[in-house]
């Protein structure tokens, strides 16, 4: 088995790294403390070609491939230090402009994805609602069939990028089933709600949607009416268990290595608190929940991109991730004594953003019953 990257790719890593590093990472702590988007960064990011990473070129994107897409989100999240940033690119990938490309006529394709590429404009995805979580085709949203428009009603709920998205992917049932509609966020009866002032991944805002007569063309459907949860929403959840989980690996490196750094630093009984067996194993732990995770998520993207059965590595990669990043965060804490339980250094904020790995995309629990539905078949 081959784990090499590509030379390009090595290039790919540390240029986005630096960027991040110069971009992300300086207000990184305040825009946390804020709540607050930040559209300078983003404006940053996308004159580097990240917004359209994962679009093939001639739709106006990157081009690039599964692997390339972790590696950016690995990337910059190591050196951007930014839970929030990762989450909002990551949704504006995968689940913002993936679906439109995979899934959309040419002209929606047309319509979209240039300015989703060049970031002048912002995906999001609406499936979850107040009553339909994890059991996704619970979805009361209804899809009325009027000539040739549909009429939406509902109301969606913790909503990625809701506040400042142009387009939005909206699931809602029409007599024929969950479909999937793309919403100009801009269509009278498309009403944002309330922002939710979330415990991490704050740099990154997120709503409840209100869908109020919201009239949108029959055109504007993704795939097959009725099919959308198995051909459109479940190929979106296994971007997310891949591409989205390598923003978490990313933010593990850098705890690890800033724990490391105070470690080396900090001494107490005359030496380095690093010289301490106990506080080395930690460091030593640390290290190797990360490369377990690691390797995960990039055994599940290479499946995926090489166009092999991936689902029970993609659970069994956000399960372990979802559970060791936090453990991780806890012992970065514990390092840093006292001040890893103040707001002033990182290691606070990485467990508060690790906490969503969890729960994002599919819970904890929801992959171990894809793992175990796929031992027992
Ligand atoms: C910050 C954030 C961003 C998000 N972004 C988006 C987005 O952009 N678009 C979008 O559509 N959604 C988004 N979500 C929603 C997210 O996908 C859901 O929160 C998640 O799927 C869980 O649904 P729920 O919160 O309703 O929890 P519930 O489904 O109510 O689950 C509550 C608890 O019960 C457990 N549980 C539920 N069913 C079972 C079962 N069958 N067996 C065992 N345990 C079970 C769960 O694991 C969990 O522990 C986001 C959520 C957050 C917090």
């Amino acid at each position: 088995m081959d784990f090499s990257i590509t030379p390009e790719q090595e290039q790919l890593y540390a240029s986005m790294k630096r960027l991040a590093a110069e971009v992300v990472a300086p207000g990184a702590a305040q825009r946390d403390k804020d709540g607050r988007w930040d559209p300078d960064v983003w404006k940053q990011l996308a004159a580097a070609g990240v917004a359209g990473m994962p679009i093939p070129e001639d739709l106006g994107g990157s081009g690039g491939s599964i692997i390339d897409c972790c590696l950016v989100n690995e990337a910059l999240a190591e050196g951007g230090h930014d839970g929030g940033l990762g989450l909002s690119l990551g949704a504006h990938w995968v689940i913002g402009s993936v679906p439109i490309w995979l899934h959309g006529t040419p002209e929606l394709q047309q319509r979209w994805l240039p300015g989703l590429c060049d970031g002048s404009l912002i995906g999001a995805w609406a499936s979850t609602e107040p009553e339909a979580g994890s059991d996704a085709g619970a979805i009361r949203t209804t899809a009325v069939r009027e000539g040739d428009d549909f009429v939406l009603n509902g109301t969606k709920i913790f909503i990625t990028n809701g506040p400042i998205a142009d387009v939005c992917t909206v699931l809602a049932k029409t007599e024929k089933g969950p479909s999937a509609f793309v919403v100009d966020t801009t269509t009278p009866g498309f009403v944002v709600g309330r922002e939710l002032d979330k415990m991490g991944c704050r740099s990154s805002p997120t709503a409840e949607i209100h869908l109020q007569d919201c009239r949108v063309p029959a055109t504007s459907m993704l795939s097959v009416e009725g099919e959308a949860l198995w051909r459109v929403a479940f190929e979106c959840f296994s971007w997310e268990r891949t591409v989205m989980m390598a923003a978490t690996i990313g933010g593990m490196r850098a705890t690890i290595d800033g724990t490391i750094r105070y470690a080396k630093e900090r001494q107490q009984f005359g030496k380095p608190i690093a010289h301490f067996q106990a506080v080395a194993h930690k460091l030593a732990e640390m290290e190797i929940n990360y490369q377990v995770c690691r390797n995960a998520v990039y055994k599940a993207a290479w499946l995926k991109q090489t166009g092999k059965d991936h689902m029970l590595e993609a659970s069994v990669a956000k399960a372990i991730t979802g559970k060791l990043v936090v453990e991780n965060a806890l012992e970065a804490i514990q390092i840093h004594g006292g001040y890893g339980y103040l707001r002033d250094f990182p290691a606070e904020r990485a467990l508060r953003d690790a906490k969503l790995t969890s729960i994002g995309g599919g819970t904890t629990e929801i992959q171990k019953m894809i793992i175990s539905r796929l031992l027992l078949a």
